[in-house]
């Protein structure tokens, strides 16, 4: 028998990570452009969690799924939603085998940091109108200033109608703007922290300055206030029952001479949101019933009645289960989902926080994390091995290109993500999702191939045979 030289040797025993574009097949190109077209265009017009569940709900409809009533009849290839609050939604396709025999779960979020108003936002100073705003999960405040922002929401008026708000998403209507201070008078700013030199309470967004015509106090206000009555019917008492957000003013461009990249505000994460949707989409007839959740509220800790601590999925489920004669916690012990989220990129420009040989990398496919957490892994899951084993198993199957990730050098800081909130429902779970540049700014960067790879990710969990 012949000796294996070295180069063998090395390549049958080291790991070695490839770029995922040295994987890819033929006919990939055409595929990777169309899920990436489709996903600006979703992205685009879903800036709140709100219209990401409407933006879902529609394309779920167009895809033959019904609205799910409570008690109804189901069989296999049954292809349902719900949901709560119009903040979150969940898809699924009922399979051949029995509940008893678990789900096969996909669950992301689709709020993303963002700067909300105040219940009372508007107010007059100096000749200037401005909405106060209060920001909503992490942000690096500095980044949202001197930045078009959009208004996304809703108000309730007092007889409980609510009307939309959308000012800034069509090219000709205005935008609004956080000022920020000119370098010439930044002396005394430069010695600041970053956490000290910007303040939430400073961030208040620049609405007008054209006074009513009326003589008076407060003409400033005044005049916004009669603009948006006329415009949307409503008075300022309305801001107290109003969901009312800015958003970046930009939508999702290519990135990179080789367009090989999307930068938008929201990936994190409506680009899991996205696949997560498209693969339970295009599920016909899955062996195990297929669960798509897009839920709310992960980037303040997942609490409220629309985030995944909420037992809108339990109940859910488990009235599926009932109709099977299934008990829920065995449905559940069965199961396996992956917790769809977007992960830290390695980032070159920054090097001290990352361990380059743990870090996921953008155009290196699928991130799948074991655990995240902080210091000692707190506040992660922790996925078992076996877990990871099944999930490999799953993705070298399906021929998707992943990594393996852990979110920056140990100790720099951390996070988490919804998947505690599955386990505790005792739900294998492991962290699978899309590496991200920027993440939680105004403008965030991720990879076409990483986007395609984890649509191929989910699919093939749903349709695992
Ligand atoms: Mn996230
Ligand atoms: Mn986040």
């Amino acid at each position: 028998m012949r000796k294996e030289d070295r180069g063998e040797r090395c390549k049958r025993l080291f790991n070695t990570q490839k770029s995922a574009f040295d994987v890819l097949e033929e006919s990939d190109g055409d595929a990777i452009e169309n899920l990436s077209s489709s996903y600006k265009d979703f992205i685009d017009s879903s800036k709140t969690e709100r219209e990401c569940v409407e933006n879902s709900r529609g394309m779920a409809e167009q895809w033959g799924f019904r609205p799910y009533q409570t008690g109804m009849a189901i069989k296999a290839g049954d292809k349902l939603y719900t949901e709560d609050n119009n903040k979150n939604i969940i898809l699924a396709v009922i399979g051949k085998n029995s509940l008893a025999d678990g789900l096969r779960i996909v669950a992301s979020h689709c709020d993303s940091p963002r700067l909300d108003l105040k219940p009372n936002p508007l107010y007059e100073e100096d000749g200037q109108a401005f909405f106060k705003t209060h920001y909503y999960g992490g942000v690096k405040k500095y980044q949202w200033l001197a930045m078009p922002l959009e208004l996304r929401g809703v108000a309730a008026k007092r007889d409980g109608t609510v009307v939309d708000i959308q000012v800034g998403a069509d090219p000709y209507d205005p935008v609004l703007v956080i000022s920020d201070l000119l370098p010439h008078l930044s002396a005394d700013a430069y010695k600041k922290t970053i956490g000290e030199g910007f303040t939430g309470e400073s961030m208040n967004a620049l609405l007008g300055i054209k006074p009513d015509p009326e003589e008076g106090d407060d003409r400033v206000k005044l005049a916004v206030m009669s603009w948006l009555y006329e415009k949307y019917g409503i008075i300022e008492e309305d801001f107290r029952t109003a969901e009312l957000s800015l958003v970046p003013a930009l939508n999702a461009r290519d990135v990179g001479f080789d367009r090989s990249m999307i930068g938008a505000y929201g990936h994190d994460d409506r680009c899991c949101s996205f696949a997560g949707l498209q693969a339970i989409l295009e599920t016909e007839q899955p062996q195990n019933t297929a669960v798509c959740v897009l839920t709310d509220k992960e980037e303040i800790g997942s609490e409220g009645v629309s985030g995944m601590i909420s037992s809108h999925f339990d109940t859910f489920i488990g009235d599926l289960c009932r109709t099977q004669g299934v008990e829920l916690n065995h449905c559940y012990a069965k199961s396996l989902c992956l917790s769809g989220d977007v992960c830290n990129a390695y980032d070159p420009n920054y090097p001290d926080v990352h361990d380059k040989r743990n870090n996921a990398k953008i155009g290196y496919g699928l991130g799948v994390f074991k655990y995240t957490g902080r210091a000692g892994k707190a506040g992660s899951s922790d996925a078992s091995c076996e877990t990871m084993a099944r999930t490999r198993r799953l993705l070298d199957k399906a021929k998707v290109k992943w990594q393996v990730g852990e979110l920056g050098k140990v100790d720099q800081g951390g996070g988490g993500t919804i998947a505690m909130f599955i386990a505790r429902r005792n739900i294998e779970v492991v962290d699978v999702g899309i590496p991200v540049l920027s993440m939680h700014a105004p403008f965030e960067v991720i990879a076409k191939v990483d986007l395609f790879m984890c649509y191929k990710a989910y699919y093939a969990l749903f349709n695992e045979v």
